[in-house]
């Protein structure tokens, strides 16, 4: 099995674009991570060299001069701590802003994306799974890894150079025998070897534990995941009580989560074992550098070649180089690790624009004269086989009324999404006044349509940037439209009106409606767009019966001049239309008033409408 899935230039290559993307929008972190990891290093290696120094004194000349000179430079280590702050504050606000900012780069991205990319559910699954990982993995969880990296090279660095000293610190006197032996270049080279050797060993070990760790804390997530959902998001959700409830559904939720919980149990086991056999292998190699350095710097004082100060100063830069390999390898396994995430997010940020974006302008025209029609079109949902519409040719005349009916998944609603350039065919074409609706620019193409879709959102603003999905908004408009889609009283009767918080997420003084007033409330929004075309997909499903009559008796007037196109399956409801569509199985099969398309006794529409009828005649008997 490969170690990492991808090589190290790859690695490398990721890392410097996520560097490059975090400078954007911090600049100059990588330099303040970078001091950071100086001062702090150079903090503890100063103070040490003052207390050896001091040591050396106190055992040596005892001049106390020398020793409040040295006691002075501890005091002088206070810059050191300042710019040591100063940095990690720096960095520290630049980790929060850089977590916070690839939310909104993958929001900005997600609205960005062509509509199919929006609703696939692969391309759903990633952005969750992003947003999932990003406790462990990210931009800041880089930042964080860079840091210790640094400090493990500055580490090095500086400890390496002082303990150099040792190969040129020999004592004064004449040495013969053993005692010339442990002074020997040779046994100081075979020591660093050793130690050199030591720490391979231990980055090694690291390298491989920290990488099947991680690999265990990933395949792990999932599982995390499972057992957030039954513990915590499926008891969040208000609407899920009533179900838990009436469903009696505590037993298979609680035998679900039980199951879960067992293999989460198992997970930490595993992980448990894998860090045991880690640490046993890495405290040998520990132990080993220890005993060496101590005996190896021990044998040196004992001759004489330095004092205890040069004991303590060595030794602890010994310790301090092994300790270095140890986050030098826990970070850039860390590093690797988090490109997993960042390969994702990447390709997420990467996903290309496939749908051709036109550049003509619409036409803005006063009569709504904007003809649409369907060219034999034939469309495919990406990733299925069967066709949800099949040779689809039909024209949209100015100011129709037209109803659209057919049984579940006969077609209607991926009709009027084809219709709203939310995808485009996969074969035939679509016009706008005779000119390809792909030619024309998006933005100004979807201007055209105001639809209410079955699963409209309204969203947690106030009522009027709901209706008119602006800040700034003409509240004589959203009264207006709030009038025509029946909501003016309810409105007017809330203590903020207009401002009133729909929902009770993020205020008190929200206010929880029903889905009939959520309905009303979506054709306003539907009104105040003022569009060419007006849609209105099931628009009155959730409507009590007299509002559902208010609704249709005032629509020609709600519409005037514009095309409405309604999708319903209460067919009462459509005979005020002058055409009736009628699908089935994702083919336009009549098209035709009410009245002539019931003198075709055979016909689908006579067929739903006598089941229709049939079932209001049974109600009444
Ligand atoms: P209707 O509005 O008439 O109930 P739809 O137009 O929603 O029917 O669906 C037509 C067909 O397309 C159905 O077979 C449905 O399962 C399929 N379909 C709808 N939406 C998607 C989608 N996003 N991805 C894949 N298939 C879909």
């Amino acid at each position: 099995m490969k170690k990492y899935k991808r090589t190290f230039r790859e690695d490398l290559r990721m890392i410097k674009r996520a560097l490059k993307l975090i400078e954007t929008n911090t600049p100059h972190f990588l330099l303040h991570t970078y001091l950071y990891s100086f001062f702090s290093t150079a903090i503890f290696v100063i103070a040490n060299y003052i207390t050896a120094s001091i040591v050396d004194e106190l055992t040596g000349n005892r001049d106390i001069k020398k020793i409040l000179f040295l006691l002075l430079m501890y005091a002088a280590e206070i810059i050191l701590h300042i710019f040591q702050d100063n940095s990690w504050r720096k960095i520290r606000t630049f980790n929060l802003i850089s977590s916070k900012w690839e939310e909104v780069l993958l929001n900005s991205k997600s609205f960005s994306m062509d509509y199919p990319n929006m609703e696939d559910p692969l391309m759903r699954a990633k952005r969750q799974m992003i947003t999932d990982s990003r406790s462990s993995g990210g931009l800041g969880r880089l930042m964080m890894e860079l840091s210790s990296f640094f400090i493990g090279i500055n580490q090095i660095v500086m400890c390496s150079a002082i303990s150099m000293e040792l190969f040129f610190r020999h004592p004064e006197k004449t040495l013969s025998g053993f005692e010339k032996f442990i002074d020997s270049p040779g046994l100081t080279v075979a020591f660093f070897m050793f130690v050199a050797l030591c720490a391979l060993g231990e980055y090694k070990v690291n390298s491989k534990y920290n990488r099947l760790a991680n690999r265990k804390i990933k395949s792990n997530s999932m599982i995390e995941r499972l057992l957030h959902y039954y513990l915590d998001d499926y008891i969040d959700d208000s609407k899920a009580c009533k179900d838990i409830h009436i469903f009696n559904q505590k037993k298979l939720i609680r035998n679900s989560s039980d199951k879960i919980y067992g293999d989460w149990i198992n997970g930490c086991k595993e992980l448990h074992s894998l860090f045991r056999k880690k640490n046993n292998r890495y405290n040998l190699f520990y132990v080993l550098t220890t005993a060496a350095t101590y005996l190896f710097v021990a044998l040196k004082t004992y001759i004489g070649a330095f004092g205890l100060g040069g004991f303590i100063k060595y030794q602890f830069c010994i310790a301090r180089i092994v300790d270095a390999a140890e986050s030098i390898s826990g970070a850039i396994t860390a590093l690797r690790t988090n490109n997993d995430y960042l390969e994702t997010f990447f390709e997420y940020l990467d996903t290309p624009t496939e749908m051709h974006y036109g550049t003509i302008p619409t036409e803005k025209r006063m009569d709504n004269k904007y003809d649409i029609e369907f060219h034999n079109v034939s469309f495919k949902y990406p990733n299925t086989e069967n066709y949800a519409i099949r040779n689809l040719n039909l024209k949209f005349r100015v100011g129709d009324r037209i109803a659209v009916v057919g049984m579940n998944g006969s077609g209607k609603t991926t009709m009027i999404k084809l219709l709203c350039r939310l995808y485009d065919p996969t074969q035939g074409y679509i016009t706008l006044n005779g000119i390809d609706i792909q030619k024309y620019d998006y933005e100004d193409y979807l201007d055209l349509f105001s639809v209410v879709f079955q699963d409209f959102r309204l969203f947690s603003f106030s009522v009027g940037e709901n209706v008119s999905a602006e800040v700034d908004y003409d509240e004589e408009k959203v009264w207006s439209s709030l009038e025509k889609a029946g909501m003016l009283e309810r409105i007017k009767a809330m203590p903020k009106g207009l401002k009133t918080p729909v929902y009770k997420d993020f205020e008190e003084d929200g206010v929880e409606i029903s889905g009939g007033e959520a309905q009303k409330l979506a054709i306003a929004r539907a009104l105040y767009k003022d569009a060419a075309f007006v849609i209105l997909d099931e628009p009155t499903a959730s409507l009590d019966p007299i509002a559902e009559h208010e609704i249709y008796s005032r629509f020609n007037d709600m519409v005037k001049d514009k095309t409405a196109v309604y999708i319903s399956h209460r067919l009462s409801s459509c005979r005020f239309c002058d055409r009736i569509l009628v699908f089935d199985n994702g083919q336009l099969i009549q098209d035709g008033s009410h009245e002539n398309l019931l003198e075709n006794p055979d016909g689908k529409y006579s067929e739903l409408w006598n089941a229709h009828a049939q079932y209001y005649a049974e109600k009444k008997a």
